[in-house]
């Protein structure tokens, strides 16, 4: 969208930043200006602004009455399409951790900067503004029944998306993560958030885990013949491991499939609140005797933690992307994944980091020793056919040229 056709508002306090503010906006030629002195104003003037919406809001975080950390909150809890812009004249960390804040309310957030405002910055923020709608908690909203669900597995609406993995050395591809897609025939693509948890919670998964690894092992025996030689991970939930029969079984629904285990990784994450640990480990060591990779996935997430490194014979560590998204513009995020990407090494394992959108991060991942990265910076999950265009496209030597 053009800078001439928003409506903005200016969430600030203090008048004289207001003003400097509204007049740098009115030079790069926005619609239109409003400003409030703290939230609440703000909220008003949103809820009154039904003729012409506000699309930008520029929130500063100290305010007296209703400060920006609760304006967001509002905002979040709302159904307002708004994209925010945070500005502060505290220190960047503050900032970058309110920042943090207001994409889990699920706010659309353009970007943060530092007081006092200034064209350059303010004017690239406000590019990123594309009238898209907001993505709430990286998903889908719409909800299903067990029943609907369960129907669905049986009518085999379930594919595998592929996302490419790529040594960050040689820039070389060298595997991919079968993601699950129900492929809906009214609403379209639907993303595992929507139906992973309901199966697990009831422990129906397990016909969903099965249909996808068949799909996976005859997707990788396809790419094989392409002449892609790639080790395809799949997901395989803690809740499956309880029953000692698993690993049997998906030994023998690979083997099936002609496709070596060595091929194929398993990307576990372990529960704190995980009772049964026995029969879990028995898969485990089998999957692992079987030829099988096994990947400790979501690593440094309260899911996932130190005292899996210790019982499970593994071979990858996936940082999880919560860490690794914007890392090199976050101290403290930088020192866990670098201390997570050495401890990798120090066992022996490869170091993964999923969720890697820019540039600037696989840099820093690259300077850091991390050996494998996956995230949309290299591309998004794609259905099996969009996934053999991009592997004959793909330029390693583009990587970071
Ligand atoms: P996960 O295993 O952590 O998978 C990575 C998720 O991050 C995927 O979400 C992927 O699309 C997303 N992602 C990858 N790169 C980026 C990036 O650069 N930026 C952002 N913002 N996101 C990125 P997806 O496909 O929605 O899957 C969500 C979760 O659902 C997966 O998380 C996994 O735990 C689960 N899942 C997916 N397929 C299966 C399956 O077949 N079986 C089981 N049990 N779980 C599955
Ligand atoms: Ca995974
Ligand atoms: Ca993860």
């Amino acid at each position: 969208m053009k800078a001439s056709a928003l409506n903005v508002l200016i969430v600030e306090d203090d008048e004289f930043q207001r003003r400097i503010t509204a007049r740098i906006l009115e030079s790069i030629g926005v619609a239109s200006v409003h400003q409030a002195g703290n939230g609440k104003e703000a909220l008003d003037i949103i809820r009154g602004a039904n003729a012409r919406p506000i699309d930008v809001a520029l929130c500063d975080l100290n305010m007296p009455e209703m400060d920006g950390m609760e304006f967001l909150r509002h905002l979040g809890e709302g159904k307002h399409i708004i994209s925010v812009i945070l500005t502060s004249a505290l220190d960047g960390k503050l900032l970058s951790s309110v920042a943090r804040m207001a994409t889990l309310y699920g706010i659309k957030l353009l970007g943060t900067i530092e007081k006092p405002v200034q064209l350059s910055n303010l004017e690239v923020l406000i590019a990123k503004h594309d009238g898209s709608t907001l993505e709430r908690g990286g998903g889908d909203d719409r909800r299903f029944s067990l029943e609907e669900i369960l129907q669905a597995v049986e009518g085999d609406q379930f594919e595998p998306y592929f996302q490419a993995k790529v040594d960050l050395r040689s820039g070389r591809l060298v595997g991919a993560e079968a993601l699950a897609r129900w492929l809906h025939p009214q609403h379209g693509v639907i993303s595992p958030g929507v139906f992973i948890p309901p199966l697990e919670e009831t422990r129906n998964i397990d016909q969903l885990t099965f249909r996808i690894l068949e799909k996976t092992a005859a997707a990788c025996r396809t790419f094989h013949e392409q002449g892609h030689i790639l080790a395809i991970s799949v997901n395989l939930s803690l809740a499956s491991l309880d029953d000692t029969s698993l690993a049997d079984r998906i030994t023998a629904l690979v083997r099936a499939s002609g496709i070596d285990p060595q091929h194929l990784v398993l990307e576990i994450t372990e529960s704190a609140a995980m009772t049964n640990v026995a029969p879990a480990l028995e898969n485990l060591a089998r999957l692992c005797m079987n030829g099988f990779s096994l990947s400790i996935d979501d690593y440094g997430t309260g899911a996932s933690n130190l005292q899996q490194l210790t019982r499970i014979a593994f071979s990858e560590l996936k940082i999880d992307q919560s860490f690794v998204k914007d890392f090199s513009e976050n101290q403290a995020l930088m020192v866990v994944v670098r201390s997570s990407i050495d401890m990798a090494h120090k066992l022996n394992v490869k170091s993964v980091a999923e969720g890697v959108e820019t540039r600037r991060d696989c840099e820093a991942l690259k300077a850091a020793g991390c050996d494998t990265i996956q995230g949309y910076y290299i591309s998004k999950p794609l259905d099996r056919q969009a996934f053999s265009e991009f592997m004959k496209t793909y330029r390693p030597d583009l990587l970071l040229a």
